[in-house]
């Protein structure tokens, strides 16, 4: 391994560089685990629909409704005689 400070070449196992005797043992990076990689997902989809029924919500009187007779099948009524 290689000292982040000086650029020595040091053994793997070495506690402290042997050029400029800087600490070799400093923690490891921090690495998320599984568990924070499941709640940082949780936590970003649950703002997305959060956001997303906010959204719905609010923007409701602006969403232009279609007229019935051009989406029949959603009201259960036959199709008009005219499109026939
Ligand atoms: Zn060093």
């Amino acid at each position: 391994m290689k000292c982040p400070q000086c650029q020595a070449d040091n053994k793997d196992q070495a506690k402290a560089c042997r050029k400029c005797g800087m600490n070799l043992q400093l923690p490891p990076l921090w690495q998320p685990s599984w568990q924070w990689h499941g709640r940082a997902l949780l936590i970003i989809y649950a703002v997305i629909i959060a956001l997303f029924l906010v959204l719905r919500v609010a923007l409701k009187p602006y969403v232009r409704r279609l007229p019935d007779d051009i989406t029949p099948w959603l009201h259960g009524r036959s199709v008009p005689h005219s499109l026939h």
